[in-house]
Formats: C-alpha cells, sequence, structure tokens
C-alpha cells in the first residue's frame, strides 16, 4: 500500500481561525503549505479570503507565527483554481465550517485532485469523522482520519486524533508520530463520537458548572475566583474563558452533543435560558466586547444572570479556600472537596457530576483512562485530569458521599482496588487489571528520576541528576528557580563531577519556567544594608560560575524554555549548545530593575554576534556592538527561539525542540553527540572592542533618545553603565581584550547601579508589582 512516509507539503482547506493557526503551526515547523478558501461572490480578488487571513497572522495576539518570516512559508489561493495543487500535497487538512454537507463537498473534490497516498484530515470538532467519508474512493478512505487541533493550534498542546474504521493502521501509526515529533503535539487517541474527549468532558463540566451557580445563586465572579488556578486550572477558570472562546461557538459545540444524546445527559446539555439570552443580545464574549465579564475603564464588571446587568465583580471569601491556598496536593483537593462552607458545597457539587460522567464514559469515548486525563490538560489547561484529581480527593470517601446524594456511581469504579492509578500503572475497566502506562523514551521525567533515587548532589536550591548513559543534569528548584548562591554553588559542583564522572552535563527543568532572573530580594537586601561588598561576592561567583560553564571540559548544553529572563538567559548563552523549546521567551531584561546583566552576559551576548558572522568578511565592531546595546538597553525579549536566534541568544547551530516534553531527551542527545565527537573546552581567545570611539557612538544614540522624550533621565544614566560595558571602557577602537578585564567592567558598572536608590526602586517595584518601574 502506498502509504505517505512523510509531510514535506501541506494544503489547508479554509482559512478562518483555525485553518490560518494550522498553516502558522506548520510554517514554524518548516512545512510549507497551500492556504484554500472559497472565491466569495463578487469578489474582484479571488484569493481575498486566504490573503486576508494571512495577513491578519502578523496581527493576533498570542502570535500564531513563531517568527513573522515564516509568512513565506504560506501560499495563498482558492478552492476554484487551484485545486489542482493538491496533488502537491501531502497532507490535505480540512477547516471549514462545521458542517457535514459542506465538508463532504470538499472532500468530494480532495478526492478528486489529490494524489494517492497523501493523507486527508478533518480539523472536525464533533462532527462523525466516519460520516464524512461516505462516497470517497478506496485509497481516500484508507488515508483519511481526525485531526483535532485546540485553539490557538501554535500554543495548545492537545491534538486529538480520530480513526475511521477504515483508516490503514500505517497512517495512524504515522500520524501519532507525526503529531508528537513534529508537530509537539500531546497526541491522544480518540473515538468517533460526539465532541470527541476533551470539549465532551469539559462542554458537560462547564454546563454543570452553570447549574449549580444558577442552584447556589453565585456570581460569575465568584465561580471564576473558585475554578481557576484554586483547583489547578487556567486563570481564565469558568467564564472567562467562554468568554474567550465565544458564547456561540460554544454553543454550537454544546449543541452538537445535545443533539445526539438521550436522557439526563440530553438535560445537562441544554443550553441554560442565561446563554441563549446573552446570545441575542450579542453578548457573545470577548469579540464583542462583552461576555460574562465587560471592562469599564481599568475595571472589570460581571454580568447578573437575574437581573442581566453588569455590576461589580465579586469573588468567593471562604474559610476552606484560605486553607487550601496553604496546602497542596491530596491535602488541598480535599480541603476544596468536602469542605462544609459554601466554597466546598460548590466545588464538590461541580466536580462530583464531571468525575462521574469521565469514568461513565471510559471506553466510549476512549480506550482508558490515561488518554482522558491527557486530553483535560493537554487540552484545557487543567494541572490534572478527572481521574488524577478523584485519586487526589479519595476514591472510597467520595464513592461514600456520591453514594449518599443519591448519585450512581460505575460498578468498575467500585470494583477496582481503590485508586485509578498505582505506581505507574493505571486501572482498565475492560481487563478490570492494572496496566503499565506506556513509557515515552522522549520524555524524561525528573520527579520519576528523583523518586528513583538519582539525585548525586542536592541543595536548597538546586539538584544534580543522573539522567543515565553518562549525562548529568543540573535542575533549579528555588521559587521561580531564581539564581541564587545556592544554585551558583550547584553550578560548579556540577562541573566538577561532571568533569570526573559523567560525559557531559544538561541544564533544565521542568518548572513552569526555565528561570526569571537572579534572586532580587536577596540582592535588594544586601544592597539596602550596605552589602555592596557582599553583592560583588555574588556577582564574581556567579560570573565565575558561567565560565566555568564556558571551559568546561565536558559539553554543557543548557535547555530553555518559557521564561528565560536576566540570569536564566546568562546561564544559556556559555553553555557548549543551547537546545530550546521552540516556546523560549530569552532576553537580558535587567535595565528594567535599573540594572544591567552581571553574569557576563553583556559579554557573551556579543561574542555571540561575533561568532555569527560569516567567515572571512570584514567584521564591523560598531555595527555589532550597536545591536548588542539595543538589545540589552531594550530589553528585549525573543516571543519564540526562532526570534531568540534573531537577536543571537541562539547560534543557528543551537537546537529547537518544537515539543517541550521532549526537550530534556534532545538536550541529552546533544551531550551524547558532542561527547561522540570527541568535545574539547572552547579555546580562550581575545575580544576586540570598539573602545572610546565606540563609547561615544553608543552614547550618543542614548543621548539622542533621551533628547526626544523617550527614555527617562535614569534610563540615560544606565544607558550610559551599559554602552561603557559593551564597547570594552575606555581602550583604542579595536583593541583585543581578555574576558576577564569585560567581566570586571561589567561587576563594576552593576556595583555601580545597584547603589543607586533609583535602581533599588525599581528592584522593589518588580518584586512587590511584577512589573517594571519607569523612574
Ligand atoms: P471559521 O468560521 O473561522 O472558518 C471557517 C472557514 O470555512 C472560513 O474560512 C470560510 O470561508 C470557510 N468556508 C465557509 N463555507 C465554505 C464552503 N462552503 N466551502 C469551503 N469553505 C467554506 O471557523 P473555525 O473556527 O476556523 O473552524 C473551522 C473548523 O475547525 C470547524 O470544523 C470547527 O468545528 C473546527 N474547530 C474550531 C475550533 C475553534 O476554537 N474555533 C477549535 C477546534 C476545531
Amino acid at each position: 500500500m502506498n502509504v505517505v512516509q512523510h509531510i514535506r507539503k501541506a494544503a489547508v482547506i479554509g482559512s478562518g481561525v483555525m485553518g490560518s493557526g494550522i498553516a502558522a503551526h506548520l510554517a514554524n515547523i518548516g512545512i510549507p503549505s497551500i492556504l484554500l478558501d472559497i472565491v466569495p461572490e463578487h469578489a474582484q480578488n479571488r484569493n481575498e479570503l486566504s490573503e486576508s487571513a494571512l495577513q491578519k497572522l502578523f496581527k493576533q495576539k498570542p502570535a500564531p507565527l513563531s517568527s513573522p518570516k515564516n509568512a513565506a512559508l504560506i501560499a495563498a489561493g482558492n478552492l476554484e483554481d487551484d485545486l489542482d495543487k493538491l496533488a502537491e500535497a501531502d497532507w490535505i487538512i480540512e477547516v471549514v465550517v462545521e458542517r457535514l454537507d459542506v465538508k463532504k463537498a470538499v472532500f468530494e473534490k480532495v478526492d478528486q485532485h489529490r494524489k494517492k497516498g497523501s493523507i486527508v484530515s478533518s480539523n472536525t470538532s464533533g462532527i462523525s469523522v466516519e460520516a464524512m467519508k461516505e462516497g470517497r474512493s478506496e485509497d481516500f478512505k484508507k488515508h483519511f482520519l481526525g485531526t483535532h487541533f485546540f485553539n490557538p493550534p501554535r500554543y495548545l498542546k492537545l491534538l486529538e486524533i480520530i480513526p475511521t474504521s477504515e483508516t490503514a493502521s500505517e497512517v495512524l501509526e504515522y500520524m501519532k508520530m507525526f503529531g508528537e515529533d513534529v508537530l509537539g503535539k500531546g497526541v491522544v487517541l480518540a473515538k468517533d463520537t460526539p465532541n470527541f474527549i476533551a470539549n465532551r468532558i469539559g462542554t458537560y463540566g462547564l454546563l454543570k458548572t452553570m447549574h449549580v451557580m444558577t442552584e447556589m445563586n453565585l456570581s460569575p465572579g465568584e465561580v471564576d475566583s473558585m475554578t481557576g488556578p484554586l483547583i489547578g486550572r487556567p486563570k481564565s477558570a469558568t467564564f472567562r474563558t467562554l468568554d474567550v472562546v465565544g458564547l456561540d461557538t460554544f454553543i454550537h459545540v454544546a449543541k452538537n452533543v445535545y443533539d445526539q444524546v438521550d436522557g439526563e445527559e440530553k438535560a445537562v446539555f441544554d443550553i441554560p435560558d442565561v446563554l441563549l439570552n446573552m446570545r441575542d443580545k450579542g453578548w457573545i464574549g470577548a469579540k464583542a466586547g462583552q461576555g460574562f465579564f465587560k471592562k469599564d475603564g481599568k475595571t472589570i464588571l460581571e454580568l447578573d444572570p437575574n437581573s442581566m446587568e453588569y455590576i461589580e465583580r465579586k469573588k468567593m471569601k471562604a474559610a476552606s479556600i484560605e486553607m487550601a491556598k496553604q496546602q497542596k496536593g491530596a491535602a488541598k483537593w480535599k480541603t476544596l472537596a468536602y469542605a462544609n462552607d459554601q466554597a466546598g458545597q460548590f466545588i464538590w457539587k461541580m466536580l462530583a457530576p464531571t468525575l462521574l460522567y469521565s469514568a461513565e464514559l471510559t471506553g466510549e469515548i476512549a480506550d482508558d483512562i490515561v488518554s482522558i486525563d491527557r486530553a483535560m490538560k493537554w487540552g484545557f489547561g487543567w494541572n490534572e485530569g478527572p481521574f488524577e484529581i478523584w485519586d487526589k480527593i479519595g476514591v472510597a470517601d467520595s464513592i461514600k458521599k456520591m453514594e449518599l446524594e443519591g448519585r450512581s456511581v460505575p460498578d468498575w469504579v467500585k470494583e477496582m482496588d481503590g485508586s485509578f492509578y498505582k505506581d505507574g500503572h493505571y486501572y482498565d475497566p475492560l481487563t478490570q487489571s492494572y496496566k503499565p502506562i506506556e513509557k515515552n523514551a522522549k520524555v524524561i521525567d525528573l520527579k520519576q528520576l528523583k523518586e528513583d533515587g538519582k539525585i548525586i548532589k542536592q541543595n536548597s536550591g538546586a539538584n544534580l541528576i543522573d539522567l543515565g548513559d553518562g549525562v548529568a543534569l543540573l535542575e533549579f528548584t528555588s521559587p521561580n528557580n531564581a539564581i541564587g548562591m545556592d544554585i551558583v554553588q550547584m553550578i560548579n559542583t556540577a562541573v566538577d563531577e561532571v568533569e570526573k564522572n559523567y560525559k557531559g552535563l544538561v541544564i533544565g527543568n521542568q518548572g513552569k519556567n526555565f528561570c526569571v532572573g537572579a534572586n532580587l530580594a536577596m540582592i535588594l537586601m544586601a544592597a539596602q544594608d550596605d552589602g555592596i561588598w557582599e553583592i560583588d561576592m555574588v556577582v564574581k561567583g556567579f560570573q565565575q560560575a558561567m565560565m566555568k560553564i564556558k571551559y568546561s571540559a565536558k559539553p554543557v548544553v543548557a535547555a530553555p524554555f518559557a521564561m528565560t529572563l536576566g540570569g536564566g538567559t546568562e546561564v544559556c548563552l556559555p553553555a557548549a549548545h543551547i537546545q530550546a523549546s521552540m516556546e523560549s521567551y530569552m532576553g537580558l531584561v535587567e535595565v528594567g530593575v535599573g540594572l544591567i546583566p552581571g553574569g557576563g552576559g553583556n559579554k557573551e551576548l556579543y561574542i555571540r554576534h561575533l561568532e555569527q558572522l560569516p567567515a572571512g568578511v570584514t567584521v564591523d565592531l560598531q555595527a555589532v556592538a550597536n545591536k548588542v546595546f539595543e538589545t540589552i538597553a531594550m530589553a528585549k525579549v525573543s516571543t519564540s527561539a526562532a526570534e531568540a536566534r534573531d537577536h543571537n541568544f541562539l547560534y543557528k547551530a543551537d537546537g529547537i525542540s518544537v515539543n517541550q516534553d521532549h526537550l530534556l531527551h534532545d538536550a541529552k542527545q546533544a551531550v551524547l553527540h558532542l561527547h561522540e565527537n570527541g568535545y574539547t573546552a572552547p579555546i580562550r581567545k581575545k575580544v576586540p572592542v570598539t573602545g572610546e570611539t565606540g563609547y561615544a557612538t553608543l552614547l550618543l544614540g542614548a543621548q539622542s533618545m533621551h533628547a526626544s522624550g523617550f527614555i527617562s533621565d535614569y534610563d540615560l544614566t544606565i544607558a550610559k553603565k551599559l554602552a561603557w560595558v559593551i564597547a570594552g571602557g575606555n581602550v583604542p577602537f579595536g583593541t583585543e581584550v581578555d574576558e576577564q578585564y569585560l567581566l570586571d567592567l561589567e561587576r563594576e558598572a552593576f556595583l555601580q547601579l545597584v547603589a543607586q536608590p533609583n535602581t533599588q526602586q525599581r528592584m522593589q517595584h518588580m518584586l512587590v508589582k511584577g512589573k517594571p518601574l519607569r523612574n
């Protein structure tokens, strides 16, 4: 059978919200596509829809493109003139309006024009995939399946894959691999049932939440204050999520289930009057400017569902919430689920039915509970899936309470041995046994390694962990992974240990962010305490540790992801190789807190710019200094790894992992690769600087910004120090200086700034308010 083994080119049909987002995501990973849409009646430009969709990609937030340059990989076309181009595509994905007749008509055309062996899929949110293939050719049917992305496709991890009864197993296997390894998604296999997995349970949970809100006479604000981070869900909680999704879309999705189920379930999916009422008024959420919430200047108002008026937003206050905030894991869940106050009652009433519903649907919508838990985590951003939560609140206790209330608990839940998960196994109702959770060789689980006793060294801010195969990993564990002396010490220990006993070192972790910078609180405290001498020691130690990373005899590979700011970026720059997540937000942002980088970041970024220049060209040192100055002075932060490359935080040869779950594995492979190729420490080189004339030029730029009012007096003071450091101080243009000289300049400037009241105010503001102060 002719199965496409590689998707090199794609066609995306439908250039709406999802189609354009999918084309953008394909471009981000280097796959060119043609984006097709209908020709609007009387259109002068026959590609009007797809071309305007492409234009919108540049304006959307969060950005669908990881670099504006990627748009060049998407060609616009239409469904009348460009059908022959479908024959060039290895994968054709349909993303048109959610109507079976429209989708079937599209597939009829696709069948006529596609090449044999190309994969065809639908991005439907819940229409039967089986029904879509009716009337199609044999080859089409073998290569056809559902691929359900979540919005926005670049950022949301879940990809539900839905095979039909005729999808060839090779095609299914290939798409699972492609989804995970190439698209970087979390793939879950779903059955062809209404709304598949995540949207089925997600909409049910949301509608139940609404019913309980009405029953308990609570407000959307009160509900959101309980259904967000408190229970491990995104900040947008319930109703703000609904506003972002749009009530029209939500109603459509819920109605799809309503039409296909019966009895009690149907009653839940019956759209509440409030929602219909809101839709009729056009209050459908963010895109209409109002929904459950509405902004009034800076204040956020909430809708009172009884009076249909916007009032001041309320928050739920309860003893159980205060208590839970102090707790973690199972204890926290137990407090929240079983408390007798209003919050406890609400959480139980919305949670219990969702848990039961998930259990009832196991087998029907997915083969196993693991898929359901993953779908909810990857598609809805829950920290834990329903069965993981259920284990935490305690299965036996919860069943008692559920049955006392007259809820019916599926037999298999009562029959299993007290928990859904046990030592790396999950319960399978079909065989009534615990089955091992399949291990994915590309997913390194640090928590598991620690449980397995793989810690080599440990202190209050970091661990050194044995990853196996002769590779060690340095993990930051301080709050926000902020760098303090403990981490600095562990860097030294790690490099010493690795030089003796390992092939190389990965610096990485699995927290929320790689690292948000140095421990500001510690620096501020020392600064206010006249502890400049102490700060000098810390900065010196940090600089030395960075040099140790750079000149380690064994390769060090940094693995940044998400926020990698200030000191976080400084830790990466001296590494032998950086393996970055596609979602890496890197930047030297120290000026925001009145400082300049103090761990060698200025020097390393400057060197990276020099090293990136093509061999043989005359180096324009001033241009290099200008660019580095601008990047640091404006505290530029990349919005992706691709952009980090544009800023030279990453070399072209540094790696990018599309799937963040594979990041540590990829970094480990990079260490092994360097080791096998006979890695040796880099040779110490002198660095040519622009010196006095360079300083004057940089200063001129800063002064004109100041004169035009773009930067404050104090910004100018910082800019002067930064210019001095980047220019390499008071030496003739082109002087070659050694790295230690540059580090000393940097440290001196850092210490002068940290002693300034304006800098201390900026640090204080950042610590208290979480955002920069421009003084
Ligand atoms: P959309 O309304 O933004 O885009 C639909 C596209 O279909 C438009 O470009 C439109 O021009 C095109 N279209 C309309 N009539 C057509 C026809 N007769 N033939 C061909 N194309 C036609 O919708 P969307 O939100 O991008 O949704 C597209 C698909 O993705 C739907 O199946 C939807 O269920 C699914 N989906 C949507 C989301 C979401 O959050 N929006 C998430 C996952 C899946």
